[in-house]
């Protein structure tokens, strides 16, 4: 087999890896390039294969960056089947149609306020477009074998979010491993990853690379920032990824109130697509720790707010009151327009609470940049920034490092490092060479490898 490096090499966006044999080529994930412009611009090209030999597209889970340029493929003629788990297509059929909207959206804005080289400027695809790709999606369950020609196929539980899982590709005695975005083992929502089977290659996500979660407990610690902004008359904004991050934020929430570690004030989800994933999230309660009651205690909480007139109606309340908006670093939707709003007023908070790519506002706030663009406008930062990293939903490395600790007898001969920025890439290469005596390679992009 070969395996081809088209994105997520030395950043955390764009997943795509080429897997081919003499008769077969399938891709694993189809990822956007979020953040840095140098990598945005990627989504813009050409595919680096031919798009008709494509046999079949696997995706790891819905998150953006992993099925972001789907809607892409389909536009170029991908006709084949795209498989995933029964979650992933319900989360993908709500984020892709989104993710159009969302284009369509700032293009026209950015055609009104002339804010494009381009004349017009055109979204990477549109809604109508994000809505048939989805006909390709064919769901698989978790351990299912597929054949895809020569190809044998098998998605493991990888915990993250909501259907997310690792995929294992087989080809005669070879076999490939890729991790997707690993959860961690004692998340509020998410079960732990499962173990890996043994394994010839393996590519493994390092998001956290170079990171330990705090030990503090997240509980306390938004208690806190919650009480001290109430207390200067101020208000709170969660920029939250609509898919796991948003349902994680809302549970926490629920537990504050129930315990009375904070007062009942009112809560907004201005997100309608996380207010649908919160409704799907519900309907697989068999796939996560919540039940019925404690998926239905976390909705009644959360006052949804789906029409674009009620989101604005929110700039006119004058009480204390939290927001939780998408998009979760602050790249699009929603949040934005809140952003533009909070940030100014030194008596609120805005609390970061997953991952921020470099590049992007999340990231910006949390660097201490006094000035953020939002809209082609400079807005300044006077607000309380924080950032509660114990809510992430990806492993650290220590975490990463038990979990292929736990996972009986793999001694994959090739390590890849995925899905990292270099600092964090690198440094978990030498976690990994430490801890477990493997030596791994950081791929770049567009790299080819035989296994
Ligand atoms: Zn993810």
């Amino acid at each position: 087999m070969k395996i081809k490096f088209l994105g997520a090499t030395g950043t955390v966006t764009g997943s795509k890896y080429l897997i081919s044999t003499k008769q077969s080529k399938i891709l694993v994930d189809c990822g956007l390039y979020q953040g840095y412009k140098n990598l945005r611009v990627r989504n813009w090209q050409k595919f680096p294969f031919d798009v008709s030999t494509i046999d079949a597209v696997v995706l790891t889970h819905a998150h953006l960056d992993h099925s972001g340029m789907i809607p892409v493929l389909y536009k170029y003629g991908y006709q084949g089947p795209i498989y995933c788990t029964d979650a992933t297509y319900e989360l993908c059929k709500l984020l892709l149609p989104d993710s159009g909207h969302i284009q369509e959206e700032e293009a026209k804005f950015r055609n009104k306020h002339k804010l494009s080289k381009h004349s017009p400027a055109l979204p990477l695809y549109d809604l109508a477009t994000a809505q048939e790709s989805l006909k390709l999606f064919v769901p698989i369950n978790y351990q299912q074998e597929l054949q895809i020609k020569d190809l044998t196929i098998r998605l493991n539980n990888a915990g993250h979010i909501l259907g997310a899982a690792s995929v294992k590709i087989s080809h005669q005695q070879k076999s490939i491993i890729v991790s997707g975005d690993v959860g961690r083992p004692n998340e509020l929502i998410m079960p732990a990853p499962q173990v890996l089977e043994p394994c010839d290659c393996l590519l493994i996500e390092s998001t956290y690379g170079d990171r330990l979660h705090e030990k503090d407990d997240s509980n306390e610690k938004l208690a806190t920032i919650i009480n001290k902004t109430i207390k200067n008359g101020g208000s709170i904004l969660i920029p939250s990824f609509a898919v796991g991050r948003a349902q994680t934020i809302m549970f926490l929430l629920s537990e504050l109130i129930k315990s009375k570690k904070i007062p009942k004030l009112p809560i907004f989800l201005d997100s309608p697509m996380a207010i649908n994933a919160s409704d799907i999230y519900c309907r697989f309660n068999k796939e996560h720790r919540l039940n019925e009651q404690q998926c239905k205690e976390m909705g009644a909480l959360v006052e949804y707010t789906r029409e674009v007139e009620e989101s604005k109606a929110l700039a006119n309340i004058t009480f204390p009151h939290i927001i939780i908006s998408a998009s979760g670093m602050a790249t699009g939707g929603r949040v934005l327009h809140h952003l533009k709003r909070f940030l100014p007023d030194s008596r609120n908070a805005v609390v970061l609470v997953g991952y921020q790519a470099g590049g992007t506002r999340g990231r910006k706030l949390i660097n201490g940049d006094k000035v953020i663009k939002i809209f082609g406008q400079d807005v300044k930062a006077k607000a309380n920034i924080e950032e509660i990293d114990t809510l992430s939903a990806h492993a650290d490395y220590n975490e990463l490092i038990e979990w292929l600790k736990n996972s009986e007898n793999l001694h994959p001969k090739q390590i890849f490092i995925v899905h990292g920025e270099p600092d964090a890439a690198d440094e978990f290469r030498l976690h990994l060479q430490q801890q477990l005596g493997w030596i791994a390679t950081v791929p770049d992009y567009l790299s080819e490898y035989t296994v």
